[in-house]
């Protein structure tokens, strides 16, 4: 077994764990890989692996692969079932970039992009699939709406034809470690919220984008039904 396919148990391992803890089912969470810096040949024993969704950051990166990995399945013969999710901050000169090659967007933070976003995505692709980045501790340092403002971004969001709105994303600021685990899932307990605000509002929303490699124990017992994880996957990033 490659090390990436073993990775990949364990991590399921971790969330069905944390499923049972928390009283959730077990497919509620679904796993992201995050695949930034790891080239196409680690994405295809992911793939070996069953894992189906990726998220990149980096848009130039994330476009390369994917255009590798679409001529490579095809040259294959095989069914390219893979979904791709833009998780990194999006400069207004890449959206054309995100609306044409990506399946999913996590890090809406503001509505010209959210326009951008619908205005170039070609006519006969899927809907962009999109989540609110929410900025939840107030941290300068990361993107995302702060909270009150998220109400008034979806709903102009939902208006838009090409997008569908999803749910919510967030970075907490902080790095979880053993000793502060109280503290830190109460980082996450207001995307619980406003996610939970927004399905009260009737948004139907299905995706709380929450929990990375070092907390996603943390962020499944908050609510999370989306981890994004990388370096438990790929190793650590050079
Ligand atoms: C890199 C990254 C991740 C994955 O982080 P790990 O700690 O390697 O699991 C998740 N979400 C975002 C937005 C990232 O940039």
């Amino acid at each position: 077994m490659t090390k990436i396919k073993q990775n990949i148990q364990t991590v399921s391992a971790r969330i069905q764990h944390s499923c049972h803890s928390a009283g959730r089912e077990v497919g509620s969470v679904k796993l992201l890989a995050v695949s930034k810096t790891a080239p196409p040949e680690a994405i295809l024993q992911a793939m070996e692996a069953g894992q189906r969704d990726f998220g990149e950051n980096y848009m130039a990166e994330g476009v390369e692969k994917i255009l590798y990995l679409r001529a490579h399945l095809q040259q294959l013969g095989q069914l390219n079932e893979l979904q791709w999710h833009c998780i990194g901050p999006i400069q207004s000169n890449k959206t054309r970039l995100v609306a044409e090659n990506f399946d999913w967007v996590h890090t809406i933070d503001r509505l010209k992009t959210a326009q951008r976003l619908n205005e170039q995505r070609p006519v006969g692709a899927k809907r962009l699939q999109v989540c609110i980045q929410v900025n939840i501790d107030g941290s300068h340092s990361k993107s995302g709406v702060p909270p009150d403002d998220v109400l008034s971004l979806a709903q102009e969001i939902v208006k838009l034809p090409r997008l569908e709105l999803r749910g919510i994303m967030a970075i907490p600021d902080q790095p979880p470690n053993a000793t502060n685990n109280i503290a830190n899932e109460s980082i996450f307990t207001p995307a619980r919220e406003i996610f939970s605000r927004l399905n009260e509002l009737g948004y139907n929303l299905d995706t709380l984008s929450i929990g990375m490699s070092a907390d996603l124990e943390l962020a499944i017992e908050a609510g999370s039904t989306m981890v994004r994880v990388g370096t438990a996957i790929f190793g650590n990033r050079i």
